[in-house]
């Protein structure tokens, strides 16, 4: 049985601000504070007032209007994240990054006990950052993920297998690892809102609604789910977004947005050594709703024309129905260019 580490800064961008900043304990908003912007990550002390990530600043400033707004300060986080991974490396070369603050870590091989591990873990960054993490410990990455949500800030938990089915059966199926928006508002249509109602469907009733996926969910809540821990991962994912200026339906002013993106995350690609396969165009209309377009190359992506190009063709065929308030481009299923060379120019010699 495999041994699985998810670790999870807490709080991670406002913690670093009431770290730097002597905030402790106060109610600590990071985001956008210009008009339109929206709430990046918000300190615990502010979610009480009901503040949570991606909601407008200005519904944030109504909701807690004595919160201490700050702006996100990217470069400092890049920094503090560097040191968070380092220690995580140096328990393990087996981890997996899934954004600036979270990864997987397998200590299967290791000999020592995997709470003895985490408590290592945050002892070392609380020393070295003065931040502090929850940590999940399971069999699976599905698990330890659920784990470490289990009690933030400041957790640890453990899920066992003889734990299992009961430690998932209360929670809502938003927690599914592979459930989309689409897919739980569908089964919350038909009165599935927890994983044990989602217990009491077939595997091939799933695999009817779900397609060939629906497999994976329906082993996932059981406890199986045979997901590797590794550096190359299709969740890693680098993306530019923005607010813009006045709502509109322009595909002119999207593109040349993403015009400059593309050469953006070209820089970012070179400089991490590494190639990307997907593309994906997002963007929330005027009534906040959020929308994704990708499209998946069978080769991998560095240039920025190329992107752009994709980019372009995936924004031409949207019908955008209402005017859009944010764009972005993002660039996912991330591989180290070093490892995989495969680009269109084999495609096209073999
Ligand atoms: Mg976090």
């Amino acid at each position: 049985m495999k041994k699985i580490i998810h670790v999870d800064m807490d709080a991670f961008y406002a913690a670093i601000e009431q770290h730097d900043n002597d905030l402790r304990g106060k109610a600590v908003i990071v985001g956008g504070i210009k008009g339109r912007g929206v709430v990046s990550t918000c300190s615990y002390e502010a979610r009480k007032y009901g503040v949570h990530s991606a909601m407008p600043t200005f519904i944030a400033r109504k909701k807690c209007p004595d919160a201490i707004f700050m702006p996100v300060r990217m470069s400092r986080y890049k920094e503090v994240s560097k040191k968070v991974f380092r220690i995580l490396r140096s328990i393990t070369t087996s981890i997996e990054p899934l954004s600036i603050d979270e990864a997987y870590l397998d200590v299967s091989n290791s000999e020592d006990d995997p709470i003895n591990i985490v408590k290592t873990i945050k002892r070392e960054v609380l020393r070295e950052t003065g931040l502090t993490l929850s940590a999940g410990i399971s069999y699976n990455k599905f698990l330890a993920k659920v784990a470490s949500d289990w009690n933030k800030p400041n957790g640890i938990k453990i899920i066992k297998e003889e734990d299992m089915p009961n430690i998932l059966f209360p929670l809502s199926i938003k927690k599914v690892y592979g459930l989309g928006k689409k897919s739980v508002e569908m089964f919350n249509k038909f009165g599935v809102f927890t994983i044990e109602d989602l217990y009491g469907l077939s595997k091939e009733y799933l695999i009817e609604v779900l397609g060939k996926h629906g497999e994976d969910i329906y082993n996932r809540i059981r406890g199986k789910d045979t997901r590797i821990v590794s550096r190359t991962t299709s969740s890693k994912s680098i993306g530019r977004e923005t607010t813009l200026i006045e709502d509109t339906t322009n595909k002119d002013i999207f593109k040349k947005i993403i015009k400059d993106y593309s050469l953006q995350l070209e820089q970012s690609l070179i400089k991490d050594k590494s190639h990307a396969k997907t593309v994906t165009i997002k963007y929330k209309t005027s009534d906040f709703n959020s929308h994704t377009k990708s499209k998946t190359m069978p080769y991998y992506l560095q240039n920025k024309d190329e992107i752009y190009q994709i980019a372009c063709d995936i924004i031409d065929n949207i019908y955008f129905m209402k005017p859009v308030r944010l764009i972005g481009l993002t660039v996912s299923h991330i591989e180290d260019s070093s490892v995989r060379q495969i680009t269109i120019f084999d495609l096209m010699n073999n």
